[in-house]
């Protein structure tokens, strides 16, 4: 190759190669395998090496790390890096709507997330990055560009050479990285980082790039400070057009006429940001119309132009009153922290997960404590440490109880797990969860009937086994407390339709130890029939896939134990039907995963579930690159939102219905 070819190859090697790393970090999608990229990337280097006059700031061989510095350089910010005031509640955003209106007309808003990460600005004149820096204190911050150039999602070139652009960005850390990097900080007994924003600050400040580059920072960039070559005339304007420039831009910005729109958006986020794969604090909310901005101007430490909402916190403290011990339908006794009332992410809370007894001897829980509870959206909230206070040493180091709650027998240990488990087989505890677990959505799907009226079919000696629900007729129904002729009739007609419950729902139902829901749904589809598998061997049932000795071994002796050989006998003459019809499945979808979200008019998202499963298919709770499908019903969720970033198809209920058939 002569020299010519040589500046042309560096070139095309340069430019295929950021393209495909915008490709994978900020679209997503991955065109070319690693090798072929460490391969292009490697040629690259050797050309380099060879000439190092052709290496350009924009060399995507200049990511990997430079050399380490002993100082940052300082940077005056041209514009100032401002911090934006805070809104702690829908009437302080309502108060900065009526400031807004008192001051400019026909303002729109523009609301966006507010990641809670490291705020940056990065320059690129002509196009190309030059310079990046931290916010430091808004006026004055820190040259950090070789740690920048590290972060793969900013373009070292944007897609036009535009004269000059500072734009502003939060890099951050996503949780998944966070995760890992905590784990290993672990095993090298090293201090790990307190939380993702913690790890991404020491990250970016890094001396040596090297260490950067191996931290998988991201980045969202959320404005435009300065430009030159360009006007834009609003803000979400702005957000497109830096969409356009190859930046990966601040996700989910959306334009409302009037504040209440905003403040939907906020609520919905409430929640909705637990699914993301990084952390947010609040919703930023801008005036959109730059010409409004400016006419607003700023306070002495804000634009008076924008207003950030913060979330409700996640994590409070409060006291820890006692601990109430349960005991479910497996015997197993779990405790549960009863606390003071405490506001918590938008909810009164006043009970916490505190996991098993193990947990509260780990964390030394004591009656008394002061106690840190986290939430997140549709988790149980859960205990996660003691606070330190003077009293903690003088309160009583928790015992776990010796005896059950319920019926007062020993408690006992079983080899291998941490819980301690009831040892009496007729606890009522432990028959009433399991008659609850029968009646449940997950299982036989039984309406009307719950705990309260399990409770008076258990105390009445009306249903002591689930066979007794099938035995039950209306007047016994009657003889409950506040039932009259249509509800009465309404419990007994649910459980007769759950007579037809598919086998997979009824193997479920029976809380055979170690067979949850999906174990269930593997050993339907095996055979044909209970007998069946009642049949079958030990050996048999572990050689199935996904079914390991233990539940083999668990489900041999559930159907080899007399009780339970007489109870299945006796739903059979009762008319319950475990035939699995095999011969309809089929695997037209193997190798398929869907996703299912909002609400289906013509099935539940079990029954799609289920005619899923029967073609071959697979079904997940969450979306990723991996998802084949995401099914859009009626109101869907945030995995919408994240099927549209991740470029997944989105079905909706026509088209899934020509799918399954
Ligand atoms: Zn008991």
């Amino acid at each position: 190759m002569n020299y010519e070819d040589t500046v042309k190859r560096a070139e095309k090697l340069r430019k295929d190669l950021n393209y495909y790393s915008y490709r994978y970090y900020v679209d997503n999608e991955n065109d070319i395998d690693d090798y072929e990229y460490d391969m292009m990337m490697r040629e690259l280097k050797a050309i380099e090496e060879e000439y190092p006059e052709l290496i350009t700031p924009d060399s995507p061989t200049r990511r990997v790390g430079g050399e380490a510095t002993n100082m940052f350089e300082s940077v005056a910010h041209t514009v100032k890096m401002e911090s934006l005031q805070d809104a702690f509640s829908f009437d302080e955003i309502r108060d900065f709507d009526r400031r807004v209106k008192d001051a400019v007309t026909n303002a729109t808003y523009v609301v966006e997330p507010k990641i809670d990460g490291l705020s940056v600005s990065l320059e690129y004149r002509d196009g190309v990055f030059v310079r990046g820096s931290t916010r430091g204190d808004g006026s004055v911050g820190e040259d950090i560009t070789a740690n920048l150039r590290t972060v793969r999602a900013i373009p070292l070139r944007l897609k036009t050479d535009l004269p000059f652009i500072e734009v502003r960005g939060e890099v951050y850390m996503p949780h998944s990285v966070f995760h890992k990097l905590v784990e290993e900080q672990e095993l090298n007994e090293e201090k790990p980082f307190k939380n993702p924003r913690n790890a991404a600050a020491g990250s970016l400040r890094q001396k040596n790039p090297k260490i950067t580059a191996k931290r998988k920072l991201d980045i969202f960039v959320f404005n435009v400070q300065q430009i030159d070559g360009h006007s834009l005339s609003n803000h979400k304007q702005s957000l497109d057009y830096l969409k356009e420039l190859g930046f990966k831009t601040i996700p989910f910005y959306t334009e409302f006429k009037n504040i209440d729109g905003a403040i939907e958006f906020c609520k919905e986020w409430e929640n909705k940001r637990f699914d993301l794969d990084y952390a947010t604090d609040g919703v930023v909310i801008k005036v959109n119309p730059l010409s409004c901005q400016r006419e607003m101007g700023f306070t002495a430490r804000a634009p008076k132009w924008a207003t950030a909402f913060k979330f409700p916190p996640e994590e409070m403290s409060t006291k820890l009153l006692k601990i109430e011990n349960g005991v479910g339908k497996t015997g197993a006794v779990t405790p549960v922290a009863i606390l003071e009332p405490v506001l918590l992410a938008g909810s009164t809370v006043s009970r916490a997960s505190l996991h098993n007894f193990d947990e509260i001897k780990r964390l030394d829980v004591r009656i008394g404590d002061r106690v840190l509870i986290k939430k997140a959206a549709e988790i149980i909230p859960k205990v996660i440490k003691v606070v330190d206070t003077p009293e903690h040493n003088s309160l009583p180091v928790y015992e776990p109880p010796a005896l059950c709650p319920e019926c007062d027998a020993p408690l006992v240990t079983r080899e291998g797990e941490v819980n301690l488990y009831c040892s009496n087989d007729l606890c009522p505890s432990v028959i009433k969860a399991k008659l609850e677990y029968w009646v449940s959505k997950d299982a036989m799907d039984i309406d009307f009937i719950g705990p309260s009226i399990i409770e008076q079919l258990f105390s009445l000696g009306l249903v002591k086994s689930p066979v007794d629900f099938y035995k039950l007729t209306m007047d016994d129904f009657l003889k409950l407390e506040l039932v009259k002729e249509k509800s009465a009739a309404n419990m007994y007609n649910s459980i007769q339709a759950s007579k037809e419950r598919p086998f997979s729902r009824f193997l479920t139902a029976l809380s055979i130890r170690h067979v949850g829901k999906e174990t269930a749904d593997i050993i339907a589809g095996e055979f044909s029939s209970v007998e069946a598998l009642m049949d079958a061997s030990v050996e048999t049932l572990s050689n199935i896939e996904g079914i390991g000795d233990k539940i083999a071994q668990s489900i041999y002796e559930y159907f080899h134990n007399p009780s339970n050989i007489e109870m299945i006998v006796e739903f059979k003459k009762l008319g319950l039907i475990f035939e699995n019809n095999i011969q309809t499945r089929t695997d037209e979808l193997a190798g398929k995963t869907f996703v299912l979200t909002g609400t289906l008019a013509s099935m539940t998202r079990d029954e799609a579930a289920e005619r899923i499963k029967a073609k071959g298919g697979k079904t997940s709770s969450s979306v990723s690159k991996k998802t084949s499908y995401v099914v859009a019903g009626d109101n869907p969720g945030s995995k919408l939102d994240k099927a549209q970033n991740l470029g997944v198809i989105i079905l909706n209920e026509d088209e899934f219905l020509k799918i399954i058939g």
